[in-house]
């Protein structure tokens, strides 16, 4: 996912060692050497993190990030501070400012680009919770979708045997406003998440009697707990473990012994993270709402696509965004076949099938009988290539039976539109993913195809 990252720094040194790592991962990079100058470039160039050097001559990252967050043009933007080694009482300052996150100087690679990673995707989220409401206003829906990040109230589970490092992290946690449970092993954490859900589990990697990955992979694979940010809570010395931990589906980790503050801003953005992923996938979540869903599929519909579309295109700028049209194949024969029920069932199907292959700030759309539209922010054409390849794939391989044992099988084609920013129209837009799809088509179907980048006729 291609991000902007914006670089507070009065040390040029600085400044480019953390350039020359984020461009290797293909973020794209600015820098200010100044609060002003940051505060100036954060208001236009609008970035999606922002790494903040706490020491600066003027304007130091306190006060910089204070008035990051006072500004409704750029609140939005996670702040890093990137503090000097171990100092409690900075972070606690960063938190009182409104720190997203904290890093300590000099970044280890892994971490920064863990943090930033985590922190892009959370901005993604809000952006799209966020044009999602102008959406449904724009349409006459009220504040159906005030966007509230507080997690007061929030549920957490932590599985961890020994009192000290529970009890310092149920006092970090108390203080959000999160309700804790405690776990000593990872069998009662599994019973407790059967009996509720939570909004946050940590779990320690330094458990006496067990391996504590063992149950990432359990939550990973449980129907209540499979989206559940996971944090780990690890030893120093433990970074194997908890690379593996990544690699088996947690979130975010921490090293022990925990620090507060670092604890409050973690728990803090990966239950915010989960609010949003919630609230995304029930759409908008209101009767009225009904109005913009397609009755058959449950996705938005073509009125709500355009409405949402074009507010997507205007915020773009100079941020690529991706448009596929999906379209079933032979589905006329599909219909003539199998008959019209069975043919709306596979229609719900392949709806499902791109919904559970799409991330939730994507946008899905029935945009007409048996042709779908998904809208990517923050997608280039590489990455949509990939999605576009995947849900082919998911089609291709979705079970879809008339009556058991009567397979019927289902392919989409699929065009790719894509803008870099570029001032283009919506219909534009989508006029190019149409032109590709029909290339797909023509080429075979079951085929991706990618629009021609040259100005329509
Ligand atoms: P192609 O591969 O070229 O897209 O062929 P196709 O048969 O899919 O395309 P065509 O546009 O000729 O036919 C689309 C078919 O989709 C015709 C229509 O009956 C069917 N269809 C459209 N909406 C619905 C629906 O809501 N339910 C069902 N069961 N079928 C639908
Ligand atoms: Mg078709
Ligand atoms: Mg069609």
């Amino acid at each position: 996912m291609s991000a902007r990252i914006l670089i507070v720094d009065d040390v040029p040194a600085n400044v480019r060692l953390l350039e020359a790592k984020l461009a290797a991962e293909y973020y794209e990079t600015a820098s200010a050497r100044d609060g002003f100058e940051a505060l100036a470039k954060a208001r236009t160039w609008r970035p999606d993190v922002i790494l903040l050097d706490v020491m600066m001559p003027g304007m130091d990252g306190f006060e910089c990030c204070r008035q990051l967050k006072e500004d409704p043009a750029t609140r939005d933007s996670p702040v890093v501070m990137v503090t000097a080694l171990g100092e409690p009482s900075e972070r606690l300052r960063g938190l009182e400012v409104g720190a997203d996150d904290f890093l300590t100087k000099p970044p280890e690679h892994e971490t920064l680009l863990a943090r930033v990673r985590s922190l892009v995707r959370l901005k993604r989220l809000l952006d799209e919770v966020l044009a999602r409401g102008d959406t449904a206003r724009a349409l006459g829906l009220s504040d159906t979708m005030v966007v509230n990040p507080s997690v007061q109230g929030a549920r957490a589970l932590i599985v961890d045997d020994w009192d000290v490092s529970a009890g310092s992290i149920l006092n970090a946690l108390a203080q959000e406003g999160i309700v804790t449970v405690r776990a000593r092993t990872g069998g009662d954490a599994m019973a407790l998440t059967t009996q509720e859900s939570f909004d946050l589990i940590a779990i320690s990697l330094s458990l006496a009697a067990e391996d504590g990955l063992k149950l990432v992979t359990a939550l990973r694979g449980g129907s209540r707990t499979h989206e559940t940010p996971l944090l780990l809570l690890a030893e120093p010395e433990a970074r194997k473990q908890v690379v593996r931990g990544f690699e088996l589906g947690a979130t975010d980790w921490l090293t022990l012994p925990i620090d507060e503050n670092e604890l409050r801003v973690r728990a803090r953005n990966q239950i915010r993270r989960k609010l949003f992923q919630d609230r995304l996938r029930s759409n908008l979540g209101s009767a009225l709402e009904m109005a913009l869903l397609d009755a058959l599929t449950g996705l938005y519909n073509q009125r709500y696509l355009a409405s949402h579309l074009s507010g997507l295109v205007e915020q773009s700028q100079g941020r690529p965004l991706a448009v596929l049209m999906v379209d079933a194949d032979h589905f006329k024969r599909v219909n003539d076949q199998f008959g019209h029920a069975v043919g709306d069932r596979a229609l719900r199907l392949i709806a499902d099938t791109l919904r559970a292959n799409t991330r939730a700030f994507d946008s899905l759309a029935r945009y007409g009988g048996e042709e779908f539209v998904v809208v990517m922010p923050g997608t280039d054409l590489a990455d949509a290539r990939m999605v576009a390849d995947r849900l082919r794939d998911a089609v291709q391989n979705a079970v879809m039976e008339a009556t058991p044992g009567v397979p019927v099988p289902l392919t989409v084609s699929i065009g790719i539109g894509c803008t870099f920013g570029e001032m283009i129209t919506p219909e534009e837009l989508l006029h190019r993913a149409d032109t590709a799809l029909y290339a797909a088509k023509r080429g075979g179907r079951n085929r991706v195809e990618l629009a021609v980048l040259s100005p329509l006729t």
